[in-house]
């Protein structure tokens, strides 16, 4: 049986924490599914085009991922991806509160799917897409936390 993880989140943008996590899970599951959502507690700051068109560009070389927008309950997402896995990142202690949570309510909706939980490499452990977004808009340099298609599009977005 084919190793189908989902790694879901808002993605707004994809970070080089991100693409860290993405990298490492690539050489452990056979496809790892990217699946970008409008997150309904947040308002999104790209839109979810451009987030799909900036994640694809972002992770162009990596053959066995797909990067897919969802609007449905995850597992469901999962199930219907074929998914037996979802990927989340922790990178501090304060992550982990809301991913434990998360993870419950998920193992709760559907016990066949898994939660895994990947840590990035140390450079990368500092980086949000909120911080991200937040130097960009004080006129920060974003470009060692994000790709350069990234930052090209967060600055013409922010323009
Ligand atoms: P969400 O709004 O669902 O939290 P995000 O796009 O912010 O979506 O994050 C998706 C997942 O990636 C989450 O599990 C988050 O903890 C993780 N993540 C975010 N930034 C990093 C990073 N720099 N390194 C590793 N994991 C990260």
């Amino acid at each position: 049986m084919k190793k189908i993880a989902i790694y879901p989140g808002s993605f707004d943008p994809i970070t080089n924490g991100h693409i860290d996590l993405i990298k490492r899970a690539s050489k452990l599951f056979d496809t790892v599914i990217i699946g970008i959502t409008q997150n309904s507690k947040k308002s999104a700051f790209l839109t979810i085009d451009n987030r799909l068109k900036g994640a694809t560009d972002a992770l162009i070389g990596i053959d066995n991922i797909k990067v897919m927008g969802f609007d449905t309950l995850l597992v469901d997402f999962a199930t219907a991806q074929n998914a037996q896995i979802i990927l989340r990142g922790l990178r501090a202690v304060s992550d982990f509160e809301y991913e434990f949570q998360l993870s419950g309510m998920n193992k709760h909706l559907n016990p066949d799917i898994e939660t895994l939980f990947m840590t990035p490499a140390e450079q990368y452990a500092n980086i949000s897409s909120s911080l991200v977004r937040e130097i960009l808009s004080l006129g920060g340099d974003i470009s060692s936390f994000v790709p350069t298609n990234i930052e090209i599009l967060l600055k013409e977005t922010f323009a």
